[in-house]
């Protein structure tokens, strides 16, 4: 059975990047009738960040991409935070010192900021592995007895991986290939530290082999660690999972990946996690759907051209085989022409409900019509086309809930003539007159007046938007002026002409 995780250290609000992985993760799960699970990486209790696993949980939600288990829904598999499963690992490191393939180092931090400065200074990198162990005072040129006296002395120690010597091992990535590495290039990374805690490696690997993870989907940032874990399955003789190491998302202009940086850009997260973010895509007006979206087409591609999925096309479309290798570029642009069409795709109704909710936060005291539900439907239907996000709704269409307070200047002086007045007048005295006040017999009206009387649309039609809607924009005025009612319309032609 295909099991997959996501494993977040719970450091921060989760970006983008950590939401695509998240879902490729859920996509390849689903597709294959497999398990979803979230485990959380806190052994680096430094930069543990209160409140961020809530915050994991709950933006997987609201991407409607919820794990199968992980803390809070325990399976045979749990717990599902590392800090509970801390007596889990030393025996592990203990069992590789065994087989000889780690040691205690008691190296101090000054003994090996010397080493560090020192092969700076000659202008190499230092690499802590077979090259330096014995120029170093560490444990490889102690004996079992010096070591046992160290420790019974209670002397600081962390447990390294002891890297095999002039080996080349070979590595598969489903979305790479064939990756060959030098064995000589690794360094002995440390496993576990005199705290008590395991380092990420180890605990990544224990975690994974005991809750029987078949695919390890992450992103490329952990490549370089790849040969590490493949070392570490073979050395406790463990099947290793299957590896696919995702694209970097990368800036929308320039170099580099995609940071918080890039703030509005794309780099906000999810949603604010209320100490440092104040933005996030959620506030933003973004619909998850579309988040979702957009998330799977970045360093994924279906080999057709269609763009726009449901998560269950997605799910019934993806493949790992599909991910691209080389970094996905974000296009802010992009990300807004998804939100537009899942907008679109809404009922004018639900997009009501959404307006009338976000016209309640953001204002304090609302027109009577700008809470009636049948009101606010169709203003939505005449003017959605239009609209990103629902708070451009108020952009659109704010004039079907207030009478403009001021008129477009610009146009005013190309539109407002002599004769305009009259004109204006007219058309008041036409809408007045009018029984059956709906937008085609408004429209035959007045145009019957306009050709009856060879007058210029333009004439006509300019100046009377610009007094019900303020500018030259929105919708077939004749609806506008429907919508409106009779007496709203003539009033606020009436006022234009006081
Ligand atoms: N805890 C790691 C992270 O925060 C997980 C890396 C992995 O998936 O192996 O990204």
């Amino acid at each position: 059975k295909v099991r997959v995780r996501f494993a977040p250290s719970p450091t921060g609000p989760l970006h983008i990047g950590g939401v695509r992985t998240a879902l490729f993760n859920y996509l390849f799960a689903k597709k294959h009738g497999g398990d979803f699970v979230l485990r959380i990486e806190d052994t680096d209790q430094n930069r543990y960040v209160e409140g961020a696993e809530a915050y994991i949980v709950e933006a997987l939600n609201w991407c409607g991409i919820p794990f199968d288990e992980g803390p809070g829904r325990e399976e045979a598999f749990g717990p599902y935070r590392q800090s509970e499963r801390k007596h889990l690992y030393k025996d592990y490191a203990l069992e590789l010192i065994e087989k000889g393939h780690a040691y205690y180092a008691f190296d101090t931090s000054e003994r090996l900021d010397f080493h560090r400065k020192d092969h700076e200074e000659k202008g190499k990198t230092f690499i802590y592995n077979w090259h330096n162990r014995l120029k170093l005072t560490n444990s490889l040129s102690l004996s079992a007895e010096e070591t046992q006296t160290k420790l019974d002395a209670g002397e600081d120690y962390v447990i390294r991986f002891k890297s095999p010597q002039d080996q080349e091992i070979v590595l598969n990535d489903i979305i790479r290939g064939e990756i060959k590495i030098d064995t000589n290039v690794l360094d002995d990374k440390i496993l576990f530290k005199s705290d008590g805690m395991p380092t990420y490696h180890l605990a990544n690997i224990v975690d994974d082999h005991l809750m029987e993870i078949t695919h390890v989907i992450r992103g490329e940032e952990w490549l370089p660690s790849l040969a590490l874990h493949q070392l570490l399955y073979n050395a406790l003789d463990w099947k290793a999972p299957k590896f696919a190491h995702l694209p970097l998302i990368m800036k929308p202009v320039g170099k580099g990946k995609l940071s918080k940086r890039d703030g509005e850009k794309g780099g906000f997260p999810i949603f604010p996690i209320s100490w440092n973010e104040s933005q996030g895509y959620r506030e933003a007006g973004y619909f998850p759907e579309a988040v979702i979206n957009f998330l799977a087409l970045l360093g994924w591609n279906p080999g057709t051209e269609q763009e726009l999925f449901s998560l269950s096309a997605l799910i019934e479309t993806f493949s790992l085989e599909r991910v691209n290798k080389s970094g996905a570029r974000f296009d802010p642009e992009k990300t807004k022409w998804y939100n537009h069409q899942y907008l679109q795709k809404k009922s004018d109704k639900e997009l009501a409900f959404s307006f009338i909710a976000f016209l309640q936060n953001s204002f304090t005291s609302l027109p009577e019509s700008a809470v009636n539900l049948e009101y606010v439907t169709k203003v939505v239907s005449l003017v959605k086309e239009r609209a990103d996000f629902v708070s451009d709704l108020w952009e659109l269409g704010n004039y079907f809930f207030e009478a403009p307070t001021s008129y477009n200047e610009k146009a005013v002086k190309k539109q407002w003539k002599e004769n305009t007045p009259q004109l204006m007048q007219k058309v008041a005295e036409i809408l007045e007159v009018t029984e059956d006040f709906n937008s085609a017999t408004v429209e035959s009206n007045v145009k019957a007046w306009i050709t009856d009387n060879e007058l210029s649309f333009g004439k006509v039609m300019g100046p009377l938007r610009l007094i019900i809607v303020g500018e030259l924009k929105g919708p077939h005025i004749f609806d506008i002026l429907a919508l409106l009612g009779k007496e709203e319309s003539v009033g606020r032609i009436k006022k234009a002409l006081e």
